[in-house]
């Protein structure tokens, strides 16, 4: 298989910048997710590794060599969009070994990689069945047998899984990871929907406007975001903001919220006195009633293994995921409680992360 590597990658379009100055590495056998909202650059620099659009500027390697002027033919790369795709006249077994006829391969060959592709898919036993009768599961299992059946260096993969409804969506989510798991394809997925690349990748490119905000493994995504973009993008609910002004000198490890004074990480800058905002998780809040952090319940919502309450404070509306067994009137105080290791810290002017 293989590794991608993509250097200070630039794509404008007129006037409009597409994709900022990107660089990263897709490790051999990793699984890469370009995350973010409609319109932030994850098609546009899919479609560069895949050969299908020339950078502006900047370099594509793959496996050490530059192929960013090779045509996408050359470049031994399977780009999957929908995994629904399939020729409906055609059987199974044809579906799957289509990509090879164009290769010159001999029947014999082509028989036995299909039946490879189905074993490891678990559909070696609707070979010689129609794809037009087959189930939902079955007919992404083929498709996605005919990208893997030609063995390329690595997978490009375009939210495969848009179109279909949620609860199927899942279990082809576990389903895909599995089969990374089995064949460790070198793989770039881009999706919209922070379950889909939590569940599956080894890294994620949060992206915004153009610009990987943050790159890193799903836990340093979601543990430590890099910006509060990042902070709000992933997670549901979000991470609250709870935002004051002050300045704050390096080794610092305390603030002042709301006249309380609360232990956070230690910061890593001088800051001169401006907007900062507290960033806690929903599930990293307790209620404590010897807090002196105190705001307003505004509303609960049951979710059967826990609730969400919503609580005013004096530094803004917070939400903490809470166990179900307990009931909240209106508009009754409460007191809040951290554990410091769990809380960021951010400069509200630059968006990033001072702790
Ligand atoms: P989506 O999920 O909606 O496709 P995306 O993150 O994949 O979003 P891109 O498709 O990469 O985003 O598009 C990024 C921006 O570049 C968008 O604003 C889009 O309108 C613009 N864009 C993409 N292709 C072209 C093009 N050929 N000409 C002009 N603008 C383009």
């Amino acid at each position: 298989m293989a590794e991608i590597r993509i250097e200070h990658l630039r794509k404008q379009f007129g006037s409009f910048v597409a994709v900022e100055d990107s660089s990263f590495i897709v490790h051999d056998g990793e699984f890469l997710a370009l995350l973010g909202p409609s319109g932030c650059g994850k098609t546009t620099t899919l479609r560069m590794i895949a050969g299908l659009e020339l950078p502006t500027s900047g370099k594509i390697y793959l496996d050490g060599e530059d192929v960013t002027f090779n045509r996408a033919s050359a470049r031994d790369i399977a780009f999957v969009f929908q995994l629904f795709a399939l020729y409906p006249h055609m059987n199974v077994r044809k579906n799957i070994g289509f990509p090879l006829l164009s290769q010159g391969m001999s029947r014999a060959e082509i028989q036995a990689r299909v039946e490879e592709t189905a074993r490891l898919l678990q559909i070696d036993h609707i070979l010689n069945r129609s794809v037009s009768g087959l189930a939902g599961g079955d007919r992404q299992r083929v498709a996605l047998g005919r990208a893997i059946v030609r063995r390329p260096k690595c997978f490009l993969m375009d939210e495969p899984l848009g179109t279909l409804d949620a609860e199927f969506r899942e279990v082809m989510v576990h389903e895909l990871r599995e089969l990374h798991n089995r064949i460790h394809a070198t793989t770039v997925y881009v999706t919209h929907d922070q379950h889909e690349a939590m569940a599956m990748a080894d890294k994620i490119a949060v992206m915004n406007h153009g610009v990987i905000e943050q790159f890193g493994t799903p836990q340093e995504i979601y543990n430590k975001p890099a910006t509060m973009y990042v902070a709000d993008f992933i997670g549901s609910p979000p991470m609250n903001f709870m935002r004051f002004i002050s300045g704050l000198q390096k080794g610092d490890r305390f603030i002042s919220l709301d006249g309380v004074v609360v232990a956070v990480p230690e910061i890593h800058q001088d800051l001169t006195v401006g907007e900062l905002a507290l960033g806690v998780r929903p599930e990293h809040i307790r209620f404590s009633d010897a807090s002196t952090l105190r705001g307003a319940v505004y509303g609960s919502e049951y979710l059967g293994t826990n609730q969400i309450v919503a609580i005013e404070t004096r530094s803004g509306l917070i939400k903490a995921r809470v166990p179900a067994n307990r009931n909240f009137r209106i508009g009754e105080t409460v007191g809040l409680e951290f554990n410091p290791a769990n809380l960021a810290l951010f400069d509200c002017r630059s968006g990033r992360a001072v702790a």
